[in-house]
């Protein structure tokens, strides 16, 4: 018998940690499970510690330790808490690690899991938006397999493999456009926290739900595609497809286009990270296009939804710009689900936060966690000026 992979996974209690255990629950011979971390969540997570014979859990918010200790005694499973526990916990030797936690919080841990030089499968895009060349350089410093976990993503490492960046025309990330596609700048203006949550195809946190509403999510995912497949910023492109059936494509120098299909679901991506090089089964329905009779695209409109524009300047701009822009999206998106700020006050914060502060290129990941602390203040600073 094969000797089962370990597996660590940051972030386990949200919406990717969440479709990955239920992968691995299908088939938990072939996994040990070393390391399940959450922010709090500690009823939450001593239960999937307990289920997966965990042999950590780590809360990131200390003062969740007790409950977390108290829910796993007698248990034999480590209970720790904190920045330096969760970066630890991240060191712990695993074949594969699962970075899902959400925002700018996961880019330590999964700096961690890069420095062990084994797979990382990434779904947490802020690191990478954040710390783009920081965390690239230690990919390759350590002979690290980084795997995209993103579904976009993935659908372009799947269209890439065996094919070489030179022979790349282009490369289109589809966008489903959101639950607000379809709305005017008006409705927009007045569009709640409610709304914003509800996605017609996928169903994720509430921070990438915002996102996805104001399209940050696809410029976030421009910047993360721009340091994952260098192909040059001029030739990545977005359009939307509110089907969100194909994941995304690669065009070649010879007129062929390879897309990537699949129903939206991310246990998709994510079985294709864990299993990758090889295939592995999923629960998900096969697609069934004659059901679903057509699919649509059209060009993404950066009047109603400015943030791609934003994100390829910030791209565009490289140094710190895509950190600024990171580090005050994921303030104003807090302020806008705390129903301190309007929706389209979103982009605008990002917007001034940008042109008022362009700070010299982080070289190290202190420096990154420093910048992205000072966008941060300059970030809420607006908020108490609006
Ligand atoms: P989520 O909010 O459902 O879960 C986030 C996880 O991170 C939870 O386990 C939470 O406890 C943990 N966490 C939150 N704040 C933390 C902190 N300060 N320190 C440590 N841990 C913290 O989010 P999600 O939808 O699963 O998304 C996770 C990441 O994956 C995000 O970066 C998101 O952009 C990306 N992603 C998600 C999807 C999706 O379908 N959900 C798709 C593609 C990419
Ligand atoms: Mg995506």
């Amino acid at each position: 018998m094969t000797q089962p992979r370990s597996i660590s996974i940051l972030g386990a209690t949200g919406s990717i940690g969440a479709s990955t255990l239920d992968l691995i629950r299908r088939d938990p011979g072939k996994w040990r499970v070393v390391a399940l971390t959450a922010n709090c969540q500690a009823a939450d997570l001593a239960r999937l510690a307990r289920e997966f014979s965990a042999e950590v859990a780590v809360v990131a918010d200390e003062s969740c330790l007790a409950e977390l200790r108290s829910a796993l005694a007698g248990s034999g499973i480590d209970a720790v808490g904190g920045a330096t526990a969760l970066v630890e916990a991240a060191s712990r030797p695993a074949d594969i690690t699962v970075a899902a936690i959400v925002g700018c919080a996961g880019l330590a841990p999964t700096m961690a899991a890069i420095e062990q030089g084994r797979s990382v499968a990434l779904a947490n895009k802020e690191a990478l938006v954040s710390a783009g060349d920081v965390l690239t350089a230690a990919v390759a410093r350590h002979g690290t397999t980084l795997l995209p976990m993103d579904s976009e993503h993935n659908a372009i490492f799947q269209c890439l493999a065996g094919n070489n960046y030179d022979h790349v025309r282009s490369i289109t990330l589809t966008a489903s456009g959101g639950p607000f596609r379809d709305w005017s700048a008006q409705q927009l203006a007045a569009a709640t926290p409610a709304q914003a949550i509800k996605h017609p195809n996928w169903d994720m946190g509430a921070k990438i739900s915002v996102d996805s509403a104001t399209m940050f999510n696809k410029g976030l995912e421009l910047i993360e595609a721009h340091h994952l497949f260098p192909v040059g910023l001029e030739k990545l492109k977005i359009v939307v497809h509110p089907q969100s059936v194909v994941h995304s494509m690669v065009e070649y120098r010879d007129g062929s286009t390879l897309a990537q299909l699949g129903p939206s679901d991310m246990r998709v991506p994510i079985a294709s990270c864990l299993a990758w090089p090889a295939r592995m089964d999923t629960p998900c329905a096969p697609l069934d296009l004659a059901k679903l009779g057509e699919l649509t695209f059209r060009a993404p409109d950066e009047q109603r939804f400015p943030a791609t524009r934003l994100a390829r300047e910030a791209a565009e701009a490289g140094g710190a710009a895509a950190l600024v822009l990171n580090a005050a999206n994921e303030i104003a998106v807090a302020a806008f689900l705390a129903g301190q700020i309007a929706f389209t006050r979103i982009a605008v914060m990002v917007e001034e936060t940008m042109t008022r502060f362009s700070p010299a290129t982080p070289t190290s990941l202190d420096e990154v966690i420093a910048l992205d602390a000072e966008a941060r203040v300059r970030a809420r600073a607006l908020l108490e000026l609006a």
